[in-house]
């Protein structure tokens, strides 16, 4: 393993039955607290491809990818669930565990062809991301990448994402 991905592994705490039961979710406020981490994490991110807007997926995704934007000179786009952003929007339906989720993103986020990484923290069955690819693709950008802190393996979130460049910084 890499000495970033120890370094990531080493801050993300596990925490039983959160938000339910039986679920063990990975949380990532040790790194954010972390100001050497963090920073190693974003240049990391900003290193990954040369892009023209960095999006950020509601609500820990927004954390991340604002500042991979700065250092990558890239604009920053939000990813937001419905009913949050201002202005006209298109929105993306996908089915969660119990009901169903919509994310939505301004119609004028992209130029056309705009190169697009998008950023989140966690890449768990690969629902969010799915959605986020096929939102910003209707939108008019052209998405060369996927970025996470942490892709849980056993969830086979990446069989969703088979034609986008998928760069997990830790696998477990
Ligand atoms: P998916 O759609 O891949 O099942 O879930 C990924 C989304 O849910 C991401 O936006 C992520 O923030 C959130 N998520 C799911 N599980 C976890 C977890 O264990 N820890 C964190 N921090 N986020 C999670």
């Amino acid at each position: 393993m890499s000495e970033l991905s120890q370094l990531i592994l080493d801050r993300i705490r596990d925490v039983p039955d959160y938000p339910q039961p039986g679920v063990l979710f990975k949380d990532i406020t040790p790194l954010l607290g972390d100001p050497v981490a963090m920073a190693a994490v974003v240049d990391e991110l900003a290193g990954l491809a040369e892009v023209d807007k960095i999006v950020g997926i509601e609500a820990r995704g927004f954390i991340l990818a604002a500042p991979v934007a700065y250092r990558a000179a890239a604009g920053f786009v939000p990813v937001r669930k419905k009913g949050k952003l201002p202005a006209a929007t298109l929105e993306e339906s996908y089915d969660l565990e119990y009901g169903s989720a919509t994310i939505e993103v301004h119609r004028d986020a992209f130029k056309p062809g705009d190169r697009v990484l998008i950023v989140d923290d966690v890449l768990a069955t690969g629902g969010t991301a799915r959605a986020t690819i096929d939102l910003v693709e209707r939108a008019g950008g052209h998405v060369v990448g996927i970025a996470v802190l942490m892709e849980l393996a056993f969830l086979k979130g990446r069989e969703r994402l088979p034609e986008v460049d998928l760069h997990s910084l830790v696998i477990v």
